[in-house]
């Protein structure tokens, strides 16, 4: 599951829909934990050519007209604009993962999340820009949990494919067996809940 599906996934049980869930990550795709590090490490040191370089030109931005254009916001605005909506991405994706067990990806969003936008395009912004961009659409969760904090209901992330199904289309045993699985990194009210102790 690519973390931008925070910004659209509501919980589907009748009468819930509550929307956004959080994310608990218990293991990344292939070798994107290791990416995700070897990031860290380069965004670290102001460098960002290898994220561009996964972006493939997707981010658009023109310091002298004072544009932005990338995958968040899908169209050309105004920095103002983007300023606006880029702190409301970072509230729905970035701040609803609640916790990434393999650690690759903290700094990371912490990074995000911590980052003070500023009302013009500089070189901290449109670094983050590309940050933001590449965490939430170039890597992918293998395994993990969404978690609806008002039904309390949990939905399994089983080979990226986030299981977002109502109650009466649920495969209880499949469930119950990613949960026995991961118990180590579930929430002990979502085992409970399970009848698993
Ligand atoms: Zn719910």
């Amino acid at each position: 599951m690519r973390l931008w599906l925070l910004d659209i996934l509501a919980c589907p049980a009748d009468g819930c829909k509550h929307y956004p869930l959080k994310l608990l990550i218990f293991e990344w795709e292939d070798d994107d934990a290791k990416r995700i590090l070897r990031a860290g490490e380069s965004y670290a040191k102001g460098d960002i050519s290898d994220l561009k370089k996964d972006l493939k030109g997707s981010i658009k931005i023109d310091r002298n007209k004072g544009t932005v254009e990338d995958e968040l916001a899908r169209s050309s605005m105004s920095v103002e604009d983007y300023a606006v909506l880029f702190k409301e991405k970072v509230d729905s994706i970035f701040r609803n993962v609640v916790a990434d067990e393999t650690g690759a990806s903290t700094s990371l969003i912490n990074a995000i999340i911590n980052f003070n936008v500023p009302s013009k395009l500089d070189e901290g912004f449109e670094n983050v820009i590309h940050l933001a961009n590449w965490l939430a659409f170039k890597v992918n969760v293998q395994s993990g949990i969404l978690i609806c904090e008002k039904c309390g209901r949990s939905f399994p992330i089983i080979e990226t494919i986030p299981n977002m199904l109502p109650d009466d289309l649920r495969d209880k045993k499949e469930d119950r067996e990613f949960l026995l699985k991961w118990r180590k990194y579930v929430p002990k009210r979502i085992l409970e809940a399970e009848g698993i102790t």
